[in-house]
């Protein structure tokens, strides 16, 4: 029996419908077994809201636009229509359903499988104008509620409460396997449809790494000071061997401090003989990386063992050795197509600081200090390999002596990593990682194993808050996704006389109730609704916090905030006290590297 897509469409609504993990769990399983294991493998694989493995090297291609497009071509929808329903839903999948809701339905005939091979010839084909006519078919012939579930997995984003975890739970679930084995089993390959055939075959112990799908990085958690950065691993020392916590120096000394760049978190897979010459680039959203730094495929290629290293990718002064701004590396991002002139202004180099994968082992289980080892020996033996001719990266910026030039530079590097014992120490590494330029420093533990998409304590980063600032608001917006109804971006002021000076914007930091009352505020003390901008009447004073202050043409200050968000909500602050454009230029000037948007 072919499996109808609309019972899987059900499913989705269904699991959607319930926050309980072990339901939601539950009602897969029963679902994934009474399915052929061809359209269980499908269908594993779609509920974690992908439409090809990650190992796949194959992608739809079809944003948004092309999709909205699509949508107002099959439902006969105007441009205001199509902004109403999304305004309504925040998600193009909701509002399709909404549109599609009025108009005459045909009976439900997709199968799973037709979906498959409709997803294959997406993929095939060239070209929005190739590609529109297969979309528009496929919603053709779709029932409203399966439209919105194939526009959210085209979309890449389910948002029915499942991620790939609860899936594999669920696999195990419905096979009788051990859920570990089944989480393994998908780290190792990175396809669910293999996971499934494999715990239906009860063969998941023969499950073999495979290169070029991201593995989950490791996180760290955050600290704001020296102290607080020894008492957080005194305690996590003490957990882990279940000691009381007795914070001193001495545990210091089972930490490795690494200076935290400020750059693109990535992980690099290399050196497969069975595929030579592929590279893998994978940001932390498991995003491919490599159009964008093609310098980097190119100089890992030739890498004559398997491997996959974890680091940051950072924009480099090879004279120095030392990394540019976060600024020049903005330019290298989101770009199509990198001309041989961004390379050579621009180089790039891979900053390794740890090492997952090496020669058939994965390394995950050992301890940071046998990892740090590893990679040690790794680069020693074969970092020279990834060099490049002066040809196609040098700089035209840092000229170097004519024997280095013909060497060009280390595209690998090894992040440098010290031993400290004491708070003294570690409050002078953070100076000097500052004065080299990085953010701040990191602390991990020794003896801690790598934990992929974990946030614990056994990584710490230590980066000061520059200071906050309090601001007023003087525009806001509607945000997206599930904020689309709510005014959650708000474009902020500080005083400079009588004048108030734009320096940022910020939609992170409140909770939805927070929200939910400015933007009833914010609706009262509009003063020019300009669609989808708004200014507003400077009432509300915010305090934010951000990670720098760099020039910027984009606010009338001169200046912008990166990533700034909102520590709280200052009714108590009268806006003749907000700070001043003097005290942002302070804070700019402090910095020691002044970053400057687009220079
Ligand atoms: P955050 O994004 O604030 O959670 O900080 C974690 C990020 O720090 C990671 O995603 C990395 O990009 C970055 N990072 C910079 N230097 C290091 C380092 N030496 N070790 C681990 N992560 C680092």
């Amino acid at each position: 029996m072919l499996a109808p897509f609309f019972q899987f469409a059900q499913l989705c609504d269904r699991v959607a419908s319930t926050t309980k993990k072990l339901e939601k769990r539950d009602l897969i399983s029963d679902y994934l077994r009474g399915l052929s294991l061809e359209d269980a493998a499908r269908a594993a694989l779609y509920l974690a809201g992908t439409p090809f493995t990650e190992t796949d090297r194959r992608a739809l291609n079809t944003g948004g636009a092309l999709l909205s497009r699509a949508v107002a071509e099959v439902t006969g929808a105007d441009r205001a229509a199509m902004h109403a329903a999304y305004r309504r839903h925040g998600d193009l999948g909701a509002a399709a359903e909404d549109l599609l809701a009025k108009h005459k339905t045909v009976p439900p005939a997709l199968t799973l499988g037709e979906l498959e091979s409709t997803f294959e010839a997406i993929a095939a084909a060239r070209g929005p104008a190739a590609k529109l006519p297969l979309v528009l078919h496929l919603l053709r012939r779709a029932q409203p509620m399966e439209a919105k579930f194939i526009l959210k997995l085209m979309l890449g984003d389910m948002r029915i409460g499942v991620k790939q975890s609860l899936v594999e739970d669920a696999i195990a679930a419905a096979w009788h396997a051990a859920a570990g084995a089944v989480r393994h089993a998908a780290m190792l390959t990175g396809s669910l449809p293999e996971v499934v055939a494999m715990a239906a075959s009860g063969t998941l112990a023969q499950a073999r790494m495979r290169l070029f799908h991201p593995l989950g990085v490791m996180l760290a958690s955050p600290v704001a000071s020296v102290e607080e950065a020894i008492k957080r691993f005194a305690e996590e020392i003490a957990a882990e061997e279940h000691a009381q916590p007795a914070p001193g120096q001495p545990f210091l000394a089972r930490a490795l401090i690494e200076d935290k760049y400020d750059g693109i978190r990535a992980q690099l897979h290399c050196g497969d003989q069975s595929q030579p010459g592929h590279v893998g680039l994978f940001s932390r959203s498991r995003e491919d990386l490599s159009e964008a730094f093609p310098e980097l495929i190119h100089a890992f290629a030739a890498m004559p063992e398997p491997a996959i290293l974890d680091g940051e990718i950072l924009a480099w002064n090879p004279t120095n050795a030392r990394a540019l701004p976060f600024t020049a590396l903005q330019q290298r991002i989101g770009r199509k197509h990198v001309t041989p002139e961004m390379q050579r202004t621009v180089p790039i180099v891979f900053m390794a600081f740890d090492v997952l994968y090496l020669a058939g082992d994965l390394l995950l289980d050992l301890p940071l200090a046998q990892r740090r080892q590893r990679l040690e020996a790794f680069i020693a033996q074969h970092g020279a390999v990834a060099h490049t001719s002066a040809s196609q990266g040098q700089s035209i910026l840092f000229r170097e002596p004519e024997s280095e030039q013909r060497d060009g530079f280390p595209r690998l590097v090894l992040a440098p990593a010290t031993r400290l014992r004491t708070a003294d120490q570690l409050d002078r590494a953070y100076d000097e990682a500052r004065a080299r330029g990085n953010e701040g420093v990191m602390l991990k533990a020794l003896a801690s194993t790598y934990q992929p998409g974990r946030r614990g304590l056994a990584w710490l980063k230590l980066k000061r808050e520059l200071a906050t600032l309090d601001v007023v608001v003087t525009g806001v917006e509607f945000g997206h996704g599930k904020r689309a109804g709510v005014l959650s971006d708000y474009t902020f002021a500080v005083r400079d006389g009588d004048e108030l000076k734009n320096v940022g914007k910020a939609y992170s930091g409140l909770t939805d109730a927070q929200i939910l009352e400015l933007t009833g505020f914010f609706q009262q003390h509009t003063i020019e609704d300009f669609g989808g901008f708004r200014t507003v009447e400077p009432l509300k004073v915010l305090e934010v916090a951000f990670n720098n202050v760099m020039r910027s043409d984009r606010h009338n200050s001169g200046f912008a905030l990166r990533f700034p968000r909102i520590l709280r909500i200052r009714d108590d602050k009268p806006i003749k006290e907000i700070d001043t454009l003097a005290r942002v230029e302070e804070i700019y000037n402090a910095q020691p590297d002044r970053p400057v948007e687009n220079p």
